[in-house]
């Protein structure tokens, strides 16, 4: 891999061709002027990295799919202009009506409805595994099925994936890989290098890291990369604004300060949870009691900041309490920007038309920003006495 100090600061950035601005511009412009008929043509040859149309291709954007396939170590990347629109063009660009998709078991709640709701609706089948153990995956292929689908760890209980033996068993079976690696982000996972084909980020948490820009991010090699700009990107149509592309740039620019606080962060308050007697449980994958520490330490550089905690206590109300007690952490959906978030179980409780949550009452998802970690836990210990 490039050096991260040079993919963050200079790859991708033509500085000699805007007036040595050391900020590349926003190229807000939707279409290219063709100076005479050989570049007309020649643009046409190859939308993807030529300058024809902004839903295509635009200088700014380029500049920010050059870093991210760097930073994933592959060949060539695309951006949306949602997540949740990276995940749904990686998957829709592999199956056609009558194949068969393995799914993790408790994926991002949009990826679990694009199989569930949408793809089935066009003869998409799919199946959802317990992937910790390979031999699962092995039991769940059919003839059809062309798509494995990972998510490690994913964002509420962390459960993790053994990448190179999911790749391997794809690789025999001809299936294709697909992973979301959000959590870690490519700082501390690089999924292309255990061989997984397609590496997707919810370019919204991490990457961006400011709360401010909603965007996608899927990585992989020229062939898979053009084959869905060209088909899902350019048909579908969701792409990231020259605006935007330039927000995300300037995120990444700290990306590997802001994801070490916030891991070490994590790991501070995670010390102190662990020996206050209203905690009962912390999920977190590097913490000695998560059933697959060892293998989240085999496959990851680090962490991160997103853990949940089971609190001890008897009643829904105190639990309510604890929550409103929060001075310091904001409860809101989304993380990976600079300030610390809580999502608790209780909230997802009696809402009308809404099946319960699989996680417990007395469950809260902690993300951990770019605060002091004493001023937060001052404040989890006061709200903690609600309990
Ligand atoms: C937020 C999130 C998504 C969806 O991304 P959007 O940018 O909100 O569309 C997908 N996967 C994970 C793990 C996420 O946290």
């Amino acid at each position: 891999m490039e050096s991260l100090s040079h993919i963050l600061n200079h790859l991708g950035e033509e500085r000699e061709k805007y007036f040595n601005a050391v900020s590349p511009p926003v190229i807000q412009s939707s279409n290219f002027v063709f100076p005479d008929l050989d570049t007309f043509r020649a643009s046409f040859e190859d939308e993807l990295h030529s300058h024809t149309y902004t839903r295509g291709n635009n200088p700014t954007v380029e500049i920010l799919r050059k870093k991210l396939a760097a930073l994933e170590g592959t060949e060539d990347a695309l951006v949306f202009s949602s997540g949740a629109a990276a995940i749904a063009a990686a998957v829709i660009g592999n199956v056609q009506a009558g194949d068969h998709v393995i799914c993790q078991e408790l994926p991002y709640s949009w990826t679990f409805s694009l199989l569930r709701k949408f793809l089935s609706r066009f003869g998409v089948e799919h199946t959802f595994v317990d992937c910790s153990e390979v031999a699962n995956i092995e039991a769940a292929i059919r003839p059809n099925t062309r798509v494995l689908y990972l998510e490690s760890p994913n964002t509420m209980t962390y459960e993790c994936q053994d990448l190179s033996a999911c790749a391997e068993l794809a690789r025999a079976h001809g299936l294709v890989t697909i992973i979301d690696n959000s959590y870690s982000s490519p700082i501390y996972q690089n999924p292309a290098a255990f061989g997984i084909d397609i590496v997707l980020h919810s370019g919204t948490k991490y990457l961006n890291g400011h709360s401010d820009v909603v965007v996608g991010v899927l990585c992989g090699s020229k062939e898979m990369v053009q084959k869905i700009f060209q088909s899902e990107l350019m048909t579908l149509g969701a792409v990231l604004s020259p605006h935007d592309a330039a927000l995300v740039i300037r995120g990444l620019r700290t990306l590997p300060l802001r994801v070490q606080r916030s891991n070490e962060s994590a790991q501070v308050l995670i010390e102190k949870l662990e020996q206050h007697p209203k905690v009962s449980r912390i999920w977190y994958p590097f913490h000695p009691n998560f059933p697959q520490q060892e293998l989240a330490k085999n496959q990851m550089r680090g962490c991160g900041g997103l853990f949940s905690v089971q609190f001890e206590t008897d009643s829904m109300e105190k639990m309510e309490a604890f929550v409103h007690r929060l001075r310091c952490f904001t409860m809101a959906v989304s993380w990976g920007g600079h300030e610390s978030l809580i999502i608790p179980t209780i909230g997802f409780y009696n809402i009308p038309g809404r099946p319960t949550p699989p996680t417990p009452w007395n469950f809260v998802r902690f993300y951990i920003g770019l605060e002091d970690p004493a001023w937060l836990w001052e404040d989890l210990e006061q709200a903690m006495e609600a309990l």
